[in-house]
């Protein structure tokens, strides 16, 4: 590769689209350019880093038995009509680009595969003679996402292999699982990729266990908590500890108490001295599904709690089940209660008890309002309003004897509640999102720490939700027709090589490491309008070819620092520069991440390189 012909433009400064120091690299070292929002061009070199990392996915894959194939991107909306994830996927915050083809068909650009490999399996895996069997592709996929940022870390069309198993029974799945664990870390290493494996939210995807593979970095946008003994570590998404103790509060029984403007939890605490841990504050929300309904929800935390909102969300959709897809789930606030022209219930939000009557929901008659957000032209049915809260509280609000909360009127709350005061008591659920310093289940003498991390690999046991919904089954030993076992393994292709950068970087630029470099070597002629300089880097050049080394020769007619720079910045790990010395046959050998420099005879260079290249 002659840097001459590579139209290679790097930036000496930072574009100022980018936030984070892999994107910025990315795009000033002229690996990448951005097309629209989300949606970015490989360009030469960055295609070679994807091959090279899809390499490494294919041989560790296939090493464990896995079929590569490639799937249609363009999928039918019945097939995922059938898995009940149409409305899901593009109603409110679905991130599946779809589409209306000629003949009227409702398209979807694949944001992942189930429904088309369940539907696959179903036509082609009859006995369990058959199993277990892994299919994976590597391919781009389209995911209309509600902030793509970071460049390729979360894009909008991205390239992710993805590989899902069939089995006859649960062991089977469990084992191949187990395998795909293994490759997985085999694949990020021989990647150079410093990851960590997580206990994870199973998320849209749907299943039991599921892991992600998080690469250790600052700027990632998940946070892991883990324990210090290494026994421990999940996505916050899913992390549970223990939360501290919640102090006592008096044995007085339960008393209004004046409260004019204390609104916030810190207002009451820095008005009456309480604890955050003594008192329950309530939230109030709205769910919108895709049969229509929008449920009023009612949850009751811990005043020194968080709410974890994936947690929230896995309730809601396991909760009220009947109503198909979750939507979407947002604040019930002053639009909504104009939205649905409900009867002003003149509680202001900071005075809410976790005992609010469900006539606040009342209507004063007029039409119900369109939706909760402007979704545009969603497939579902319009929106109609439960009349009553689905109430849910957080373990730790329920497990208080007494606490304070709102009193359901202005400028009032209630110390010394007890939940038999409150009447029904709301379902308990796990909502509470573990913080840093929180005690560990497994080891309350261990506390969690936190890391930001970015995901490159994510693998589920899926269960057999797709197999029953898309009719896939199999003839059992005993001769009986039952739904296959599935698992599914994806790894974030493009992302990994941006969070490769985002790990090894250096001032002057990246650092690959040498598997997935776009060249091993780069020939650097010092000052072109030398003649012998020019003969001995081709010659040079030619000979690492002829011996497979894969090779760069920079070429271009510039000063010697500037392509210096621009060999540190695309950031080849071995640098070769053929100056003053070649005319007695002198080069020097630099290597990008140590820096360390050796002067060296041509003749030695290409035995020299392949101990390094090669050991
Ligand atoms: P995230 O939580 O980051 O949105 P996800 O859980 O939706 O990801 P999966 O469905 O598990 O992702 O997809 C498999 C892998 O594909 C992820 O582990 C990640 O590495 C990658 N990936 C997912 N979304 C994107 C995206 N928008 N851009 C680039 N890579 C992505
Ligand atoms: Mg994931």
């Amino acid at each position: 590769m002659r840097v001459s012909r590579l139209m290679l433009v790097t930036l000496r400064d930072d574009p100022a689209e980018a936030e984070i120091v892999s994107h910025k690299l990315l795009l000033r070292a002229g690996y990448t350019r951005r097309i629209s929002s989300g949606i970015y061009a490989y360009l030469p070199l960055l295609w070679r880093v994807l091959q090279k990392i899809s390499q490494i996915v294919r041989e560790e894959m296939n090493a464990t038995g896995a079929l590569e194939v490639l799937l249609p991107q363009l999928q039918p909306a019945d097939l995922w009509e059938r898995s009940g994830r149409w409305a899901g996927y593009t109603a409110g915050e679905g991130i599946m680009f779809h589409l209306t083809d000629r003949q009227g068909r409702e398209q979807g650009l694949g944001p992942t595969h189930e429904e088309v490999i369940t539907t696959l399996a179903a036509d082609l895996i009859r006995s369990y003679r058959q199993l277990p069997v892994n299919l994976y592709q590597i391919q781009t996929k389209f995911r209309d996402e509600i902030r793509p940022r970071f460049g390729l870390m979360r894009g909008r069309e991205f390239i992710m292999k993805d590989a899902y198993s069939f089995h006859a029974d649960e062991a089977s799945l469990r084992e191949t699982y187990a395998d795909m664990d293994g490759a997985y870390r085999r694949i990020f290493a021989r990647c150079g990729l410093r990851t960590v494996a997580v206990e994870a939210d199973s998320g849209a995807i749907g299943g039991s266990a599921s892991q992600e593979f998080m690469v250790t970095a600052e700027a990632g946008e998940d946070l892991v908590l883990a324990s210090a003994d290494g026994r421990y570590a999940a996505n916050q998404e899913r992390a549970v500890s223990l939360a501290s103790e919640a102090l006592p509060l008096g044995p007085d029984p339960c008393q209004q108490l004046s409260t004019p403007g204390q609104t916030t939890i810190e207002a009451l605490v820095a008005a009456h001295g309480f604890d955050p841990s003594q008192i329950v504050k309530v939230l109030l929300l709205a769910a919108r599904f895709a049969d229509g309904t929008v449920q009023p929800v009612l949850v009751s935390l811990r005043g020194d709690q968080q709410l974890n909102e994936v947690k929230l969300a896995n309730a809601l959709t396991a909760v009220l089940a009947d109503h198909g897809a979750l939507l979407e789930v947002a604040p019930i606030d002053g639009a909504f209660v104009e939205r649905w022209s409900l009867t002003p219930g003149a509680i202001p939000f900071g005075y809410l008890g976790p005992d609010l009557a469900d006539d606040t929901l009342d209507q004063k008659g007029k039409a119900p309002g369109v939706a909760l957000t402007s979704a545009p032209q969603s497939p579902v049915a319009p929106p109609r309003l439960e009349r009553h809260f689905l109430r849910l509280a957080d373990l730790t609000a329920l497990d208080l004897p007494r606490f304070v909360c709102g009193a359901n009127q202005a400028d009032s709350h209630r110390v010394g509640a007890t939940w038999a005061d409150l009447g029904p008591l709301p379902q308990t659920v796990d909502l509470r999102a573990a913080q840093p310093g929180d005690r560990c289940l497994h080891d309350p003498s261990q506390h969690l720490e936190a890391t930001r991390g970015i995901e490159v690999g994510h693998i589920f046991q899926l269960g057999r939700k797709y197999s029953t919904a898309l009719d896939a089954t199999f003839t059992n030993e005993a001769g009986q027709e039952e739904p296959l076992w599935m698992g599914c393994y994806g790894i974030g292709v493009s992302r990994l090589a941006q969070a490769a950068v985002e790990q090894n970087h250096d001032a002057n630029g990246i650092c690959w490491p040498l598997a997935i470099a776009p060249y091993a070597v780069i020939i650097v002629i010092a000052n072109l309008n030398e003649p012998l300089q020019v003969k001995l880097a081709e010659r040079l050049y030619g000979e690492l070819q002829s011996a497979g080394v894969e090779v760069m020769l920079d070429d271009r007619d510039e000063r010697a620092g500037v392509k210096f720079k621009d060999a540190d910045l695309i950031g080849i790990p071995f640098r070769v520069v053929v100056g003053r010395g070649a005319a007695s046959g002198q080069i020097e050998l630099v290597s990008r991440v140590e820096g360390e420099r050796q002067d060296l005879a041509a003749e030695d260079l290409l035995t020299c390189l392949m101990q390094r290249i090669r050991p």
